[in-house]
């Protein structure tokens, strides 16, 4: 069985069968849904989605595009939605330099202001960047005690070794099947098995043979297959290891 460490069916791409695509995921062969929220009324749909499903986990948090949307009494509520059981994570949080959504300063206080929500409430974090490496690991660097992932991972080796040796993980999602992408697919050879997790990034993000469509949960076994033949390891195996991954990662039984 699979764990998509990262679909989002709380997005508007979903609502014509959202509940149809969800309660077919385990026929294909998903047993484990992460569900990372982007903004506060999305964290609250995530947390309804995992009440109603007891396999589908949630993250709570304010990506990096509505960052400037923030406001200061949000991290008290955060903070009280964590105290639903089936909150695991931070997520997703971030910098995103390449849409620019939010104001760069914005986006970096914001970030460094839910790390510490995450410190302080012993969760997890899953973390968004793109185009904005340098700034990303400067911030996280202070955050070495806490447990994060850098999802959706296509950055350079040299980058993946900077985050393994803070004891993170990386989690791939269609990248690493795309014929134009170098990186993903080298990090996801050379890493640590201990340390890998993958995942859709539904709706956005279909894998190879799909590419442009809308993503969700079931063509989670493109990318394993893909791990699993990059690292000539059985998808079987690679299936394993990406299931107790995340499974450590994100505190569950
Ligand atoms: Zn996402």
């Amino acid at each position: 069985m699979l764990f998509d460490t990262h679909a989002h069916y709380d997005e508007e791409q979903f609502d014509s069968d959202r509940y149809e695509v969800i309660e077919s995921l385990k026929d294909s062969g998903v047993s484990l849904v992460m569900n990372p929220a982007s903004n506060m009324a999305s964290s609250f749909e995530s947390v309804k989605l995992s009440e109603k499903y007891d396999f589908i986990y949630c993250a709570v948090g304010v990506h990096p595009h509505d960052s400037k949307e923030m406001k200061d009494d949000d991290f008290e509520t955060l903070k009280s939605l964590t105290e639903n059981k089936k909150v695991r994570a931070i997520g997703e949080i971030g910098l995103d330099y390449h849409y620019d959504f939010s104001p760069r300063e914005i986006q970096r206080q914001r970030f460094y202001d839910q790390l510490c929500l995450a410190r302080e409430l012993d969760l997890p974090v899953i973390i968004h960047e793109r185009e904005a490496c340098k700034d990303c690991l400067d911030i996280v660097s202070a955050f070495k005690d806490l447990k994060g992932v850098f999802h959706c991972y296509s950055g350079s080796w040299e980058t993946a070794k900077i985050i393994l040796n803070m004891g993170w993980y990386l989690s791939f999602t269609g990248v690493v099947t795309f014929k134009n992408g170098r990186n993903a697919p080298e990090v996801a050879t050379k890493m640590p098995e201990d340390r890998i997790m993958i995942e859709t990034d539904s709706p956005y993000m279909a894998p190879a043979p799909l590419r442009g469509s809308r993503n969700d949960s079931r063509n989670l076994r493109y990318i394993c297959a893909k791990v699993a033949q990059l690292r000539g390891i059985s998808e079987e195996r690679a299936a394993e290891i990406t299931m107790t991954n995340g499974k450590n990662f994100f505190g569950i039984e």
